[in-house]
């Protein structure tokens, strides 16, 4: 077999494996997503519940606060009760005032306090039903993922052993070289040499479109001499119907 035709043996094997893998690759791509949704829910989750602890430990603070001043305005009254002068009286009923006016203020902190409070509880709710449906999601990615990698598995295993007797058959040199070019441009590392014009002998690269020079269409037609496109470094090769349309008909 020519080196053009064993390394277009390479190229073809090598483009159904990846093909097969760009399912699996696209179902893991899903997962990968669904994976930081739930992680960015996570972490806002964490957050609201900090401030959940944070707002019911300021809430019992402020209630501990308004017990303390009710059992110390009960004992002002009760002194009120019990005062002998009229100064004593005034000066207790000051006392009172203040510490009422005390509590009133605390009590309206105390009520944003609960009102915030309620308003996280509320939005840590909406976030926790949230979750339960992209876990749903997430699981099913998972299992989605899971199931194309068990269906491409046998058939990549065979495929996988037939790119090795390929890449076997290759010079280690053309090996090397298309295996680099193949990180590079996938798909694009072999191109077809493509007819224009078969008049004006006009040939192009499959690749870059690019008019390419006698020499490597003659090359190419004749056999065994691996070319590239002098434009895009396309490893080329010539289809048959190409080929047989090019050379002169005496000897088809
Ligand atoms: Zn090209």
């Amino acid at each position: 077999m020519a080196l053009t035709a064993k390394l277009l043996r390479l190229y073809q094997v090598d483009k159904q494996v990846r093909g097969l893998q760009s399912r699996v690759k696209t179902a893991e791509r899903f997962l990968t997503l669904r994976e930081r949704e739930l992680a960015e829910l996570d972490a806002k989750r964490d957050s609201l519940k900090a401030q959940s602890r944070q707002l019911q430990a300021t809430a019992h603070n402020d209630e501990s606060e308004i017990k303390g001043i009710d059992e110390h305005i009960t004992k002002l009254r009760d002194q009120l009760n019990s005062a002998t002068t009229n100064k004593q009286y005034s000066a207790l009923l000051t006392e009172v005032n203040t510490f009422k006016a005390d509590r009133g203020a605390i009590e309206e902190r105390a009520l944003e306090t609960l009102t915030r409070l309620e308003e996280v509880n509320g939005q840590l709710e909406e976030l926790q039903n949230k979750r339960g449906d992209i876990v749903k999601l997430r699981d099913h990615a998972a299992a989605e993922r899971d199931e194309k990698a068990a269906e491409i598995k046998s058939r990549l295993e065979e495929l996988q052993a037939e790119r090795d007797v390929a890449a076997g058959e290759l010079p280690a040199d053309v090996l090397q070289e298309f295996e680099s070019e193949l990180e590079l441009r996938e798909d694009e590392v072999m191109a077809p040499i493509e007819e224009m014009n078969r008049r004006a002998m006009e040939y192009c690269c499959g690749a870059c479109q690019v008019l390419l020079p006698m020499e490597i269409v003659s090359a190419s037609i004749n056999g065994n001499t691996l070319t590239k496109c002098s434009n895009c470094n396309a490893f080329l090769y010539i289809e048959e119907a190409t080929r047989e349309a090019a050379l002169p008909s005496g000897k088809r």
